[in-house]
């Protein structure tokens, strides 16, 4: 299985930083050969001058959210038909933030992912625990209610990320161990195996997210249940972000 490293540029940068910061990753990308997926998630306005630097090359291009409704009446929404047009073929779906800041449910970001698989993007879809529940040890509860709520699973292993990205590492600094990141990767792919009642585990992508940095890259990709990483503010530089890409790889990997 091909990891995937993605870089979640949240609402950042200026305009005027957005190509050098484009253009950096993928001439880092031309001048080391990777074989993983490497993707972008740019605000909207970017996708297209993002997408131009992407053309043709490694990177991919994705959105950081999406409508779940077609077209229609939907003031300061974005369809899927429109990421796909404008080159997206990932979308981050149900990140903390959203969930946390604009009130995303459960049900909200299943909607979503039923759109995505409608026009062939592939949701990246994010679960996570706060820090009080993993205080109160509800950590596997939560990702298991937050699973269980995504009848698109049951019909999706291969064309469907999850990202892990416990709630209390995102932004903060503190990245959860590569154990503590391992266990919760490990039961994510037992419940989503059970979910689909299929055999195609191995096919299925779960990332890590959570202040992810170059200097703990490595050992989070040794890890046997991560397939690869969500990336925030260090995928705002162009050093850390390829220093990151370029991990160390799993020595039976
Ligand atoms: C994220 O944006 O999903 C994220 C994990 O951010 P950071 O790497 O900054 O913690």
């Amino acid at each position: 299985m091909r990891s995937i490293i993605v870089g979640n540029w949240k609402m950042n940068p200026t305009q005027k930083e957005v190509r050098p910061l484009a253009e950096g990753v993928a001439k880092g990308l031309s001048d080391q050969a990777t074989f993983h997926d490497v993707v972008i998630c740019p605000p909207f306005v970017f996708l297209s001058a993002v997408g131009e630097v992407c053309h043709g090359g490694t990177l991919q291009l994705g959105a950081q959210n999406v409508c779940s409704e077609p077209n229609g009446a939907y003031t300061g929404e974005i369809s899927t038909e429109m990421l796909v047009d404008a080159g997206c073929e990932y979308v981050i779906i149900g990140h903390s933030e959203r969930r946390q800041l604009m009130g995303e449910s459960n049900s909200d970001v299943n909607l979503k992912m039923a759109a995505c698989f409608k026009y062939g993007l592939c949701p990246i879809v994010c679960v996570g625990e706060t820090l009080s529940e993993r205080q109160d040890k509800k950590t596997l509860n939560v990702i298991r209610k937050q699973l269980q709520s995504l009848s698109g699973l049951k019909e999706c292993s291969s064309n469907c990320i999850v990202a892990y990205e416990p709630i209390w590492a995102i932004g903060t600094g503190t990245v959860a161990t590569p154990d503590q990141a391992q266990e919760v990767h490990h039961f994510i792919r037992s419940e989503w195996g059970s979910i689909t009642g299929s055999h195609a585990v191995k096919e299925m992508r779960i990332i890590y997210g959570g202040s992810v940095k170059p200097g703990n890259i490595d050992e989070i990709m040794e890890m046997r249940d991560i397939d690869g990483v969500l990336v925030g503010g260090a995928s705002l530089d162009v050093s850390d972000f390829l220093r990151i890409i370029h991990y160390k790889e799993k020595v039976n990997g």
